[in-house]
């Protein structure tokens, strides 16, 4: 499959699911544009290191997603946008009364109103050159939910609607907009849960994911980036071109459940 001449999107890139997501696409012939908040040489070192490894054209834009000018301004910079990978976003857990009012800003502007913003920058472009795709990476909980994490389950079963309306509204034009749900995947963002979980449980590592993390996942295994780059390039395909509006799920049985 090649994706050859494509320019490929993927915000908050430097990292995770999201740098696996760009590696997978640059595999895929895609020139990909990598984003984070921060502008560090080795951030744009990842995008020279794709460029090297895949030989298509990658570079790095520093962009602010809980700001709207800044996802806005992404698209500009990026130059072109044929496939969009909305996939920035962070965590915080805690019991709704508890919830910090800047997190829940926070987690609803980067992990939400970002796909907003880049979907209405990208859409119109994407309707000029006549082919589009959209990937919303959500997640198991856009589709159910968990004890203190009320913005975080808000804001992905906000992404899942929204891309149902895109896909609505681009359903007549050779654009397609869907949402990955991943179930756990060992990234940054997980990894980071760890330590508090192992304190709150008084659990080794081993239990904590095994008991904890995994708990809702059947397979008893993490998915992979690769794996969530793979079923990217998917939906890119011309295979998954009636493929829109839709969900997903890679996450080992777990909303099966
Ligand atoms: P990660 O922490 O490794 O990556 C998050 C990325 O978002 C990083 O590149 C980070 O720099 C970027 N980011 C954070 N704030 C940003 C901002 N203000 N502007 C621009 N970029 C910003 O986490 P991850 O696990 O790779 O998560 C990626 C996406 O996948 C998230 O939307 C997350 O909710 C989703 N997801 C992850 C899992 C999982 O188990 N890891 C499961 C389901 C869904």
């Amino acid at each position: 499959m090649s994706l050859s001449g494509k320019t490929a999107v993927i915000t908050g890139s430097n990292s995770g699911i999201g740098l696996g997501v760009a590696q997978e696409l640059a595999k895929a012939g895609a020139n990909v544009v990598l984003n984070s908040f921060t502008d560090r040489d080795e951030d744009h070192a990842l995008a020279a290191q794709i460029a090297s490894d895949t030989g298509v054209e990658a570079k790095y834009v520093q962009a602010d997603m809980s700001k709207a000018d800044d996802c806005r301004r992404l698209i500009v910079e990026a130059g072109d946008c044929d496939i969009l990978i909305n996939n920035a976003g962070i965590q915080h857990v805690a019991p709704v009364q508890d919830f910090p009012v800047e997190k829940w800003d926070a987690i609803i502007a980067i992990n939400m109103s970002s796909a907003f913003h880049t979907m209405a920058a990208a859409v119109s472009g994407m309707r000029e050159k006549g082919w589009g795709r959209v990937v919303n990476i959500a997640s198991a909980h856009g589709l159910t939910a968990s004890p203190y994490k009320s913005a975080y389950v808000a804001a992905k079963h906000g992404v899942v609607g929204m891309t149902k309306v895109v896909a609505l509204e681009t359903a007549e034009d050779p654009i397609t907009c869907n949402a990955i749900c991943p179930g756990y995947v060992l990234t940054p963002l997980v990894e980071a849960q760890i330590p508090d979980t192992m304190k709150e449980y008084n659990m080794s590592r081993e239990d904590v994911v095994r008991n904890v993390l995994l708990e809702r996942q059947p397979s008893k295994e993490f998915a992979t980036v690769e794996q969530l780059g793979g079923t990217t390039v998917f939906l890119c395909s011309d295979a998954a071109a009636q493929i829109t509006g839709t969900t997903i799920s890679v996450d080992g049985g777990w909303t099966a459940l």
